[in-house]
C-alpha cells in the first residue's frame, strides 16, 4: 500500500536513474492511490487525527465571495498564505504555454523530425537527440521576460509577512524575477535557475548554461562530457524532492489558499488543493473556474473545489490573474503600492536590460537572436 513518504523516498535530484519506473504518471497513480487509500483509513477509523478530512462545522467566511475573503484577510488570523500558480500567471509576460502543441513554437523544430512535439520533453529522447529541446530552450530563455501584476502581488503577500509558500507549474523563473525569495518558492516542475549533467550530476550556473544555449551548442559537462540539462522536469522525470518534503510541512499550516492561472490538471499538483485543513478558504483567480469535486468525490468525501454550497469555504474570482490580483490589492488597501512596484521594477528591469546591451555583455544573446531570425525565415522558405 502506498505510504505517503513513499514519492519523497523515490525522488533523485536529477531523476536520470530511475526514468523507466517513476514516470510523472506513475506519480500521479500513485497519487490517486495515496487518495484512496486515505478514504478506506478514514472508513475503517484508522487515520491520524491530523489527516482528517472532515467537512467544517461552522461557517468559515461571512460570505462565500470575494468580499468575505478579503474580510477574513484582514480581520482573522491569516497569517499563512499558499500560493499555487499556473501558466495564467505569466501568459501577460507573453511566455506562451510551450507544452501544447499548436502554441506555435514547435514550427522551428520540423527539421528534427520529432516523433511528436512532447518528445522535446522526453528525458530518453533527449539522451539520444538533445538539440531540439536546446533550440527550443533558447526561444524560451527567461530574461527577455517582465514579471506581471499578479507575480509583484505575491512579492506583496511576502513583504506583508503573510506568504507561507509559493508552489508554481511555472519553470520561467518569473518569481524569482519579481524578487520573491528563493526559500519562499518551491518549483514543483523544475527551474532553468540552475542545471546538471545528466551523467554525473555536477551542477552548473544559469550563466553558464545560457551562455552555451544561446552559442547554439549543446552544453556539455566540463567533468566527464555528459549533457548538462537545466533542472526542469521533463516526462519521465520526478518532481524535485523539495516539493514532496516542503508539501507535507506547509499544507497543514494553511489557513489561506489562493490559487492562479492553473486550470488543476496537472498531477500531483493539482491535489494539493486538498492538503490544506478542512476549515481554510480556497480562492481561485483563473479565467475560468477549474478543480471542482464531482459528485463521485462528494460521495468519497473526496475533495476538490466546491463553489457551489451557500456556505462554501471557497470563491471563484473569475478574470485574468492580472486583473484579480489587482482588485484584491484593490480591496486590501494595497493597489497603489501595487501598481507602484510593477512601474518601479519594470523600469528597472528595462535600464538593465538596457544597460547590458549597451556594454555589449549580451553579445551572445543578441548573435543568438540573429540567427534565430534566420532560422525563421528558413522555415519560411521550407513552408511555401
Ligand atoms: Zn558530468
Amino acid at each position: 500500500m502506498a505510504s505517503k513518504e513513499e514519492p519523497t523516498g523515490k525522488v533523485s535530484s536529477d531523476g536520470e536513474d530511475n526514468t523507466a519506473s517513476a514516470s510523472a504518471t506513475d506519480i500521479s497513480d500513485r497519487w490517486d492511490i495515496e487518495r484512496i487509500t486515505q478514504y478506506f483509513a478514514r472508513k475503517f477509523g484508522f487515520r491520524r487525527d491530523e489527516d482528517e478530512l472532515e467537512e467544517p462545522t461552522e461557517k468559515i467566511l461571512e460570505e462565500s465571495s470575494v468580499d468575505g475573503i478579503i474580510k477574513y484577510i484582514k480581520d482573522s488570523k491569516c497569517k499563512n498564505i499558499i500560493t499555487m500558480a499556473g501558466a495564467g500567471i505569466s501568459t501577460s509576460a507573453g511566455i506562451p504555454d510551450f507544452r501544447s502543441p499548436g502554441s506555435g513554437l514547435y514550427h522551428n523544430l520540423e527539421k528534427y523530425n520529432l516523433p511528436d512535439p512532447q518528445a522535446i520533453f522526453e528525458i530518453g529522447f533527449f539522451r539520444e537527440n538533445p538539440k531540439p529541446f536546446f533550440t527550443l530552450a533558447k526561444e524560451l530563455y527567461p530574461g527577455s521576460f517582465k514579471p506581471t501584476v499578479c507575480h509583484y502581488f505575491i512579492r506583496l503577500l511576502q513583504e506583508k509577512g503573510l506568504l507561507l509558500r509559493h508552489y508554481t507549474q511555472n519553470i520561467d523563473t518569473l518569481e524569482r524575477v519579481a524578487g520573491i525569495p528563493g526559500e519562499k518558492i518551491v518549483e514543483a516542475h523544475g527551474t532553468f535557475h540552475t542545471s546538471h549533467c545528466i551523467d554525473c550530476h555536477s551542477g552548473y550556473s544559469m550563466e553558464w548554461i545560457k551562455e552555451k544555449i544561446f552559442a547554439d551548442s549543446v552544453p556539455t559537462c566540463e567533468d566527464c562530457n555528459g549533457i548538462v540539462k537545466p533542472d526542469i522536469v521533463f516526462f519521465g522525470e520526478n518532481l524535485p524532492t523539495k516539493f514532496f518534503t516542503l508539501m507535507q510541512k506547509d499544507f497543514p499550516k494553511c489557513d489561506l489558499l489562493i490559487i492562479m492561472g492553473s486550470s488543476l490538471a496537472v498531477q500531483p499538483f493539482a491535489s494539493l488543493i486538498d492538503r490544506v485543513p478542512s476549515n481554510c478558504p480556497r480562492l481561485l483567480v483563473n479565467r475560468e473556474k477549474a478543480g471542482e469535486r464531482s459528485s463521485l468525490m462528494v460521495m468519497m468525501g473526496l475533495g476538490g473545489l466546491d463553489f457551489k454550497s451557500e456556505y462554501s469555504r471557497d470563491v471563484a474570482l473569475l478574470g485574468d490573474c492580472d486583473y484579480g490580483c489587482q482588485l484584491l490589492a484593490d480591496k486590501l488597501g494595497w493597489g497603489d503600492e501595487l501598481r507602484e512596484l510593477v512601474a518601479k521594477e519594470h523600469k528597472r528591469i528595462d535600464e538593465e536590460n538596457s544597460k547590458n546591451v549597451s556594454t555589449g555583455t549580451n553579445e551572445q544573446e543578441i548573435k543568438g537572436a540573429q540567427s534565430e531570425g534566420k532560422q525563421k525565415s528558413e522555415v519560411k522558405e521550407e513552408a511555401k
